[in-house]
């Protein structure tokens, strides 16, 4: 029985297992598809206050080096299943290959950018111009328009 399961293995499922685990609480990292998350795709980050310039890949290897820093656990699966009950009314968290019980659970799953549906979007990404924000009610597909 855990007492925190966090799930999500970027930047701030790391910064919470780091606050758990300085506070002795059994805690679990259940990391997803990218360790470190999405911020290891980035070639540089400039705002990151402390650190005037490095590359998101190094902070998440910091990051998750300062969380270890606790007896924090980590394992690479993806939650598929989550749920409340049972007699010690505690959370049964399910992988594609485990099951796990813990008292509290922290969601930290991030967000996958959408990517433009333009020819070409998809070579650009990193360079910006595939990266793009649309409000709830325009939703619709215009296939090579940029916005
Ligand atoms: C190109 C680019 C450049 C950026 N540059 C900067 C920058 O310079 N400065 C800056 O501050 N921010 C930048 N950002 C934003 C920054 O990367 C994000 O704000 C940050 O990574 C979010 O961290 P997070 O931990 O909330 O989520 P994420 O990094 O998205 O991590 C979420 C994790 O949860 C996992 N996950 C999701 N669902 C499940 C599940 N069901 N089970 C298990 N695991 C799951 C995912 O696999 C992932 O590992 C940039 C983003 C991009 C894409």
């Amino acid at each position: 029985m855990y007492d925190v399961i966090i799930v999500g293995g970027g930047i701030c499922g790391f910064s919470a297992a780091m606050y758990a685990g300085r506070l002795g609480l059994k805690t679990l990292v259940l990391e997803g598809k990218i360790v470190g998350g999405t911020i290891t795709t980035t070639d540089v980050v400039e705002n990151w206050p402390g650190i005037k310039r490095i590359s998101g890949e190094d902070l998440a290897l910091q990051v998750i080096e300062h969380a270890k820093e606790y007896e924090i656990e980590t394992r690479d699966g993806w939650v598929n299943k989550v749920r409340f009950g049972g007699e010690e009314g505690c959370f049964t968290v399910s992988s594609d290959e485990d099951k796990f019980e813990s008292k509290t659970i922290i969601f930290a799953t991030g967000a996958e950018h959408g990517k433009h549906p333009a020819k070409g979007a998809a070579q650009s990404w990193k360079i910006g111009a595939s990266i793009t924000a649309r409000s709830a009610t325009d939703r619709s597909t215009r296939v090579g328009r940029l916005p």
